[in-house]
């Protein structure tokens, strides 16, 4: 029994009708009495809402990108949408994941999503995994464990998140034989490390976030096609084919010298590894393309069961495999926003009708083409509304320097535009900076 309230006081409301009390949030009704609780606990039933709500802001939501950073890695990298929703729109199905509904017998998960990746980079058999990360590590497990791997000093690079290259040759059993030095390597330094020990593949890097520049030299992937053991290329970007046959405009000019997967293979390499979620523009996921023997040695060692991909994002690539060999890229959100007209984004931008509209330069992020930016527009705030922006009902996460917010416009949905005006109404309105 609770102690009766002293006089003056009201007493304090139960938990379980302060817990009820919340019940519109939606969150569920243990979730709501942790809040009630540690409300009453703390003096101020008043502030069970405030907490009830600092729990859903905990959760996985939806945010509005007005950073400009396309590939954007503390918001999901590639932003879905329209190529996800076949795989989550029915309650309740089941799905040909490992069934050969012809034969009905065990089927095969890399059959479907892999085989189409494979076509679009010209590859004889390909291999999803969780992340490009553990494609490399899986390659150089299967293909490597116990033997040499070459890398060039150059190539010895450290990508978001905690890939680093000597790590995860050392990770997979294989043992790092460096070549070259950190601004050049030629091809004789390769066949060196091949005639002079057990070196079982040639390992290339893409340096992906960064670039040297100066007095540098790397041989091209063909000078390094014949060595005698497999070459393996990590481009870890994601683009499947230089010429971009999915844009009608062709490519743009900001992806130029971005290698390719279909390029690098016909170019000479056995293997070529990237992520799903950079300039593929799919879910996270690691892609192994190449040589059909390689890849088999690779999805029969153990930790190709670890890494597999699950269901979910296997029919998201296949959903994004098929949207590429229709040649629709204006139906992949991450090329759509890539390609928009600055035009378009500046009169998205006067719409708004808010703040100031200006010229911008978004990026691709997520450790892609390092320097490059893209023409674009968007709105400048007078101070400092980052916060009140993500107060927004959907978080509007904005870039703030010099005392002004930028939303850059090329990476909002437009049919968030009205979301994104809203929020900067309020922000302004609250005052500050
Ligand atoms: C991004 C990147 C990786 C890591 O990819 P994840 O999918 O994030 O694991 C590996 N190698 C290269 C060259 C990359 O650019």
């Amino acid at each position: 029994m609770p102690a009766p309230a002293p006089e003056g006081h009201a007493r304090p409301p139960s938990v379980d009708s302060l817990a009820k009390s919340l019940a519109a949030s939606g969150l569920p009704h243990g979730l709501l009495v942790e809040a009630a609780r540690e409300a009453i606990a703390a003096g101020d039933p008043a502030g069970a809402s405030a907490r009830a709500a600092a729990i859903e802001r905990s959760l996985l939501q939806p945010v509005i990108n007005a950073t400009g950073v396309l590939l954007h890695t503390n918001l999901g990298r590639a932003p879905l949408g329209a190529v996800e929703s076949a795989a989550v729109a029915t309650p309740l199905r089941y799905s040909s994941l490992e069934f050969d509904t012809r034969r009905g017998v065990r089927g095969d998960r890399h059959a479907h999503a892999a085989g189409l990746l494979a076509r679009l980079c010209g590859a004889e058999a390909a291999l999803v995994v969780n992340n490009c990360a553990a494609a490399v590590t899986l390659v150089l497990g299967a293909l490597a464990a116990g033997r040499g791997v070459a890398v060039s000093r150059g190539e010895l690079v450290e990508i978001g998140g905690g890939f680093r290259v000597p790590e995860i040759v050392a990770q997979s059993g294989a043992r790092l034989v460096e070549v070259g030095t950190t601004n050049r390597t030629r091809r004789q330094d390769y066949e060196a490390a091949v005639d002079s020990g057990d070196v079982a593949l040639c390992l290339r890097v893409h340096q992906s976030n960064y670039r040297i520049v100066g007095f540098t030299e790397a041989p091209a992937v063909g000078e390094l096609a014949n060595l005698g053991v497999p070459l393996v290329v990590d481009i870890g970007s994601g683009l499947l084919d230089e010429a971009c046959q999915w844009l009608a405009g062709g490519p743009p000019p900001w992806l130029r010298g971005e290698p390719a997967a279909r390029q690098t293979l016909a170019a000479g390499a056995d293997l070529v590894t990237f992520s799903g979620d950079k300039l593929l523009g799919g879910p996270q996921a690691g892609i192994i393309v190449g040589n059909a023997d390689l890849v088999t040695r690779c999805a029969r060692h153990p930790l190709a069961r670890a890494f597999r991909a699950g269901g979910l994002v296997l029919e998201t690539l296949q959903s994004l495999a098929l949207t590429y060999l229709h040649r629709r890229g204006d139906d992949i959100p991450f090329w759509r926003m890539a390609t928009r007209p600055v035009a378009e984004l500046r009169s998205r931008a006067a719409s708004i009708g808010v703040g100031e509209v200006r010229d911008m330069a978004a990026t691709t992020g997520g450790g892609t083409l390092p320097g490059v930016e893209i023409p674009s527009a968007g709105i400048v705030l007078p101070g400092d509304r980052a916060g009140a922006l993500r107060d927004h009902e959907v978080p509007v996460v904005a870039r703030v320097a010099g005392q002004q917010t930028f939303l850059d416009l090329r990476t909002v949905d437009p049919a968030d535009d009205g979301m994104v005006a809203a929020a900067c109404r309020t922000s302004v309105a609250g005052g500050g900076a």
